[in-house]
C-alpha cells in the first residue's frame, strides 16, 4: 500500500502576503483526515515555498498535516557557492522534502543528470525526501525514446545513490511538455511510463518499487486529477500552477484520497 501524495510547487510564485492566504485556505480546508480505512490512505500533502519564505511557511504549518520543502539544493554542502542553498539549510526550516532535477532547472538552470544526481545523493544524505523529477520533452516524446530519456535520468541517480537510495524518495514523472502549458498527458500515457519507471527499479530491488512513490506532474488541476490519480501506478501528483489556490489545490489533494 502506497500511501499518496499531493505536492504543490510554487515555483518563483507569492509574497509574504498571498501566502499567508494560500496556507490559511488550505489549512482550514483541510478536513479530518478520517482514517477508516488505514492511516496510510489518508494522503500527504507538501508545498514548495520560495527560499525566503521558509521561515514564515515553517511557522504557519507547524503542528498541521501538511509539510513544506525546498525547490532546490546545492549538490555541496558549505562552501564558497554564492546564491546556493544546502541540505543542512533547509533542514533547518523544517523541510521534510526537496524537489530535485525539475525540469526548469535543467533546461534553463544548466542541472545535468550528473549535478541531479549529486544534489538528489546530499539530499538522501542529509535525510531530505527528494522529489527526483524525470520526464521527456515534446520532440524526444515524438522521437519516441520516452523511455530513453526517462532511464537514462534515472540511470544517473542510480550509478551515485544506488537503488537504496530510493527507498524514501519520491519520483516525479513530468513530461516537459504538459509542464504550464494546459496540456496534460493522458492517463493511459502516464500509467504507460509510471508502470515503466516502476518496472525499471523493480529489476534491481522489488520491494523499493512496489513502495516508491511516483507522482504525475504536467498542468494537474481539479478537473483531471481524478482520473489520473485513479492509475494503479499514479501514487498522487506534482501540481504548479493549480496549486496556488487553495481551493483548486485541496480539490486535487481530495482527488488522491
Ligand atoms: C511543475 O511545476 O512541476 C508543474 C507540473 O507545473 P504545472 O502543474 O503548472 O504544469
Amino acid at each position: 500500500m502506497r500511501t499518496p501524495l499531493v505536492a504543490g510547487n510554487w515555483k518563483m510564485h507569492g509574497s509574504l502576503t498571498s501566502i499567508q492566504e494560500l496556507l490559511g485556505g488550505i489549512i482550514g480546508g483541510l478536513g479530518d483526515p478520517g482514517n477508516e480505512n488505514g492511516p496510510e490512505t489518508v494522503p500527504e500533502i507538501v508545498v514548495f515555498p520560495p527560499f525566503p519564505y521558509l521561515q514564515n511557511v515553517s511557522e504557519l504549518l507547524a503542528g498541521t498535516r501538511v509539510s513544506w520543502g525546498g525547490q532546490d539544493l546545492s549538490e555541496y554542502p558549505s562552501g564558497a557557492h554564492t546564491g546556493e542553498v544546502a541540505a543542512g539549510m533547509l533542514k533547518d526550516f523544517g523541510c521534510s522534502h526537496v524537489l530535485v532535477g525539475h525540469s526548469e532547472r535543467r533546461a534553463l538552470y544548466g542541472d545535468t543528470d550528473a549535478r541531479v544526481a549529486a544534489k538528489f545523493q546530499a539530499a538522501v544524505g542529509a535525510g531530505l525526501i527528494p522529489v527526483l523529477c524525470v520526464g521527456e520533452t515534446l520532440t524526444e516524446r515524438e522521437q519516441g525514446i520516452t523511455e530513453d530519456v526517462v532511464g537514462r535520468q534515472l540511470d544517473a541517480v542510480l550509478d551515485v545513490a544506488g537503488i537504496e537510495g530510493f527507498g524514501r524518495a519520491v519520483v516525479a514523472y513530468e513530461p516537459v511538455w504538459a509542464i504550464g502549458t494546459g496540456l496534460t498527458a493522458t492517463p493511459e500515457q502516464a500509467q504507460a511510463v509510471h508502470a515503466w519507471i516502476r518496472g525499471k527499479l523493480e529489476a534491481t530491488d522489488a520491494t523499493i518499487a512496489s513502495c516508491l512513490r511516483v507522482l504525475y506532474g504536467g498542468s494537474v488541476n481539479a478537473s483531471n486529477a481524478a482520473e489520473l490519480f485513479s492509475m494503479t501506478d499514479i501514487d498522487g501528483g506534482l501540481v504548479g500552477g493549480a496549486s496556488l489556490q487553495a481551493e483548486e489545490f485541496l480539490e486535487i489533494y481530495e482527488a488522491a484520497a
